[in-house]
């Protein structure tokens, strides 16, 4: 496989499942680092800040700054310093909330400890996983829609992966719970399959489209929020993903992406 200026790396089922590192992912991460390549790393988790996932990153052995890291908390927060929007009602975990406040966002409805309450009006209506949500939760977010806030999902999974197969609800079940109610859809998807991350990433380092490399265990969602812009891709069968589609670059481990004979 020829070498990419810019990889843009999924995290779960890609680097690492849970806890542990996929067999020859840091390796092969550290290895094309070194070679001149730039490394970006791209969740749709919007629970944690980019400094956890960094941190987590760098104890598996992979070259990681916070800088580095993309999730759908960091894209909201670029969402809002693009529309301008400076006070947000939150459906979100304490890492959702603290990101938005470091970029100089207000969430009406947060303590200090970044847990969300149902209060506050908003300009826009943020919605992604939130293990704390309640009828009451619901019904605040319901409110600030019908006063004309705009509706943003950081997601929309319907359900997140864990060690030993056990899945949880993902953040697209409460999406689902606020549209019905709302009438609506989100006016906005921030996280894979929508490009809205991936066109970020291409601007802040640069990279043209064409030399950028997705790689990721869910072709519908990893791959396709990158296609459309133009972004090669590349599956990798380390995760949900036993057996590429038809015509589907793809890779055993990630060790592939180094190998010459590969295309
Ligand atoms: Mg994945």
């Amino acid at each position: 496989m020829r070498r990419y200026p810019l990889y843009i790396f999924d995290l779960d089922g890609t680097l690492y499942r849970g806890d542990e590192a996929i067999p020859h992912a840091a390796d092969t991460v550290r290895r094309l680092v070194e070679e001149g390549s730039a490394v970006r790393y791209f969740t749709n988790n919007s629970g944690q800040t980019r400094e956890f996932f960094a941190r987590k990153l760098q104890t598996m052995g992979f070259p990681c700054e916070p800088g580095m890291v993309y999730s759908t908390a960091t894209g909201v927060a670029a969402l809002c310093r693009e529309r301008g929007v400076d006070r947000v009602f939150c459906v979100g975990e304490p890492g959702l909330v603290q990101t938005l406040r470091e970029a100089a966002v207000e969430v009406v409805n947060a303590d200090a400890k970044g847990r969300v309450w149902p209060c506050g009006e908003a300009s826009a209506v943020v919605v992604g996983i939130c293990r704390s949500f309640t009828y009451a939760l619901l019904d605040a977010a319901l409110q600030c829609l019908l006063k004309g806030a705009s509706y943003w999902a950081t997601n929309t999974d319907a359900t997140y992966p864990l060690e030993g197969g056990r899945l949880e609800p993902g953040a697209g079940s409460l999406v689902a719970a606020v549209s019905t109610c709302a009438g609506r859809g989100p006016d906005l998807v921030v996280g894979k399959p929508s490009p809205w991350i991936v066109r970020q990433i291409l601007e802040e380092t640069g990279v043209a489209p064409q030399d950028a490399l997705l790689v990721g265990d869910r072709p519908e969602t990893d791959l396709a929020c990158g296609r459309t812009l133009g972004c090669p891709t590349c599956l990798v069968l380390t995760g949900v993903t036993r057996q590429a589609p038809p015509d589907q670059a793809f890779c055993e481990d990630l060790r592939g992406l180094l190998d010459p004979t590969l295309r």
